[in-house]
């Protein structure tokens, strides 16, 4: 045996204590010692086995137990009470019994399987108590856990439903501003803000009114929430929550007070329980206004509020440039004097039109027009007046047509009007009552005199009858009418055969 493997000798006896050798170094010789050194008022003072790796033997050494592989080595330990052998084997229980002292006990196979038992069964308590306080700390911070996970999950829960909130307002708005730039129509312009109020901030009604600079008025150009029919179309400028708007800037009524009449944009204006009203600014001019209304009472937040003026700012400029380019559109199809359409404007459609006739199989009619003796009346009372008489006579045609009729200034005091879905008789009726309008009416020649009478003469040709093509159609028209002019003016031609 070499100096180093017995280097531990059984030095540290302690009295009043129980001082046990183990015999064997298994697993369980092992865990017996790990047991045993525990276990106060007992000390194990010496580890036997001739396996000097055996989980006994290294257990020994790491615990500073003296650990030899010599049985005789064990006796020599003064003050030894009891050796436990562990070994299971017959001739080192009889060696020990040989060789121990008579005051050592001796705890063999039955012996130390109810020693192991009774550590175990002790270790299993204090295992068991250490181990519900450890779990009882492990279920309460397991508890603050779960409740701080709880809280941070709701919190979450509520972030991430804002957030998705948010980004679904993100999307929604980034797709409003990116359509509002693609619209032209003032229409389209102003059902897409109306829809941006409902999705943005859930507007559960708005609308958009447009000043009518003519007569003061705002008029409603977009709606959303109710029925078209439940605003009102035209509402003054001074009045309302609209006119507000209109004149102080952005206004909101979390709750309304129905005396003044301020929801009375709305028919029934005792249904409204909140609204908020924005102008719509282009630079310094305010060309309408923005109004959204709930039937609950409802505050904007700060935020709320802000996002609607957002929503007015960008959508302003939008409508703006959808007025202009209407404005242009217009501009550029009418004829600026009488406010008819004009000559190119005509002919386009007069060939749309041919073509949707030619198509449902349709009759259409065309009537061609021109004053008599326009010039006599413009060398009489000079040029303006005759342009009087040109506006005149254009209102008079155009009150007497329908909504689908296309009237137009075909050029000088000559106009062409168009009428879809109508044959010969029906045409010849229109332009009858058109030449007696005229017929009848009291032209100012000269200021403070007695009115003037002007006439017109009036041709009338259809298509398919009369012609198949629109220059066709406009020429046998256009014959007509000098057909009327040469048989007396004043008076309605049809065109005959082709
Ligand atoms: P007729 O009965 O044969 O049609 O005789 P008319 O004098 O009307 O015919 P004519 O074609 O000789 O004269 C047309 C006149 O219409 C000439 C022109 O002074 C006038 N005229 C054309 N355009 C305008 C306009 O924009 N304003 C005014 N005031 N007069 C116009
Ligand atoms: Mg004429
Ligand atoms: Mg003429």
């Amino acid at each position: 045996m070499e100096e180093t493997e017995t280097a531990a000798r059984p030095s540290r006896l302690t009295p009043g204590k129980l001082n046990i050798a183990i015999v064997g170094g298994s697993l369980r010789a092992a865990s017996i010692l790990r047991l045993l050194s525990e276990v106060e008022n007992l000390e194990v003072v010496a580890v036997c086995d001739p396996n000097w790796s055996s989980p006994g033997m290294r257990l020994a050494e790491e615990l500073g137990v003296f650990a030899t592989a010599d049985l005789t080595e064990i006796f020599q330990v003064s003050g030894l009470d009891i050796i436990i052998d562990v070994t299971d084997d017959p001739r080192t229980a009889s060696a020990i019994l040989e060789q121990k002292p008579d005051s050592v006990e001796l705890m063999a196979s039955g012996g130390s399987e109810l020693i192991w038992d009774l550590l175990v069964a002790k270790k299993r308590g204090e295992e068991q108590e250490k181990l519900f306080v450890e779990l009882q700390v492990a279920y309460d911070r397991i508890r603050s856990h779960e409740r701080r996970l709880q809280t941070s999950k709701e919190a979450l829960e509520k972030a991430n439903e804002e957030l998705e909130g948010r980004l679904a307002e993100i999307f929604f708005t980034h797709e409003f501003f990116k359509a509002l730039t693609n619209y032209t129509s003032v229409a389209d312009v102003a059902s897409l803000i109306v829809d941006g109020a409902n999705g943005i901030l859930g507007a559960e009604i708005a609308c958009v009114y447009l000043l009518e600079s003519e007569d003061w008025t705002l008029r409603l150009r977009g709606s959303q929430g109710r029925p078209e029919d439940a605003f009102e179309s035209a509402v003054p400028v001074s009045k309302t929550v609209l006119g507000r708007a209109f004149s102080e800037g952005p206004v909101q009524e979390p709750q309304i007070s129905g005396a003044e009449g301020s929801a009375s944009w709305y028919k029934e204006p005792a249904e409204l329980r909140s609204q908020a009203a924005v102008p719509l600014r282009s630079g310094v001019n305010i060309i309408g206004v923005m109004v959204v209304a709930s039937a609950a009472d409802r505050e904007l937040t700060p935020a709320e509020f802000d996002r609607l003026q957002v929503i007015g700012n960008q959508s302003s400029l939008a409508l703006q440039n959808a007025l202009l380019h209407e404005e242009l559109e217009r501009l550029s199809v009418t004829d600026r004097l009488t406010e008819l359409y004009n000559h190119g404007y005509l002919m386009q459609r007069l060939e749309e039109e041919i073509g949707r006739a030619a198509r449902f199989g349709h009759d259409l009619a065309l009537i061609m027009l021109d004053i008599d003796d326009f010039k006599d009346f413009n060398d009489r009372y000079l040029h303006q007046r005759g342009d009087k008489v040109l506006q005149a006579v254009s209102a008079i045609i155009r009150q007497n047509l329908r909504d689908i009729d296309v009237a137009a200034r075909y050029g000088g005091e000559e106009f062409v009007v168009v009428l879809p879905e109508t044959d010969i008789v029906g045409a010849l009726a229109v332009a009858e009552r058109i030449r007696e309008g005229v017929s009848e009416y009291p032209f100012i020649g000269r200021e403070n005199d007695p009115p003037v009478t002007k006439t017109i003469s009036v041709g009338v040709a259809c298509y398919p009858s009369h012609a198949n093509t629109h220059t066709r159609l406009i020429e046998a028209a256009d014959k007509a009418m000098y057909d009327a002019k040469r048989t007396g003016k004043n008076r309605v031609a049809a065109a005959g055969a082709p």
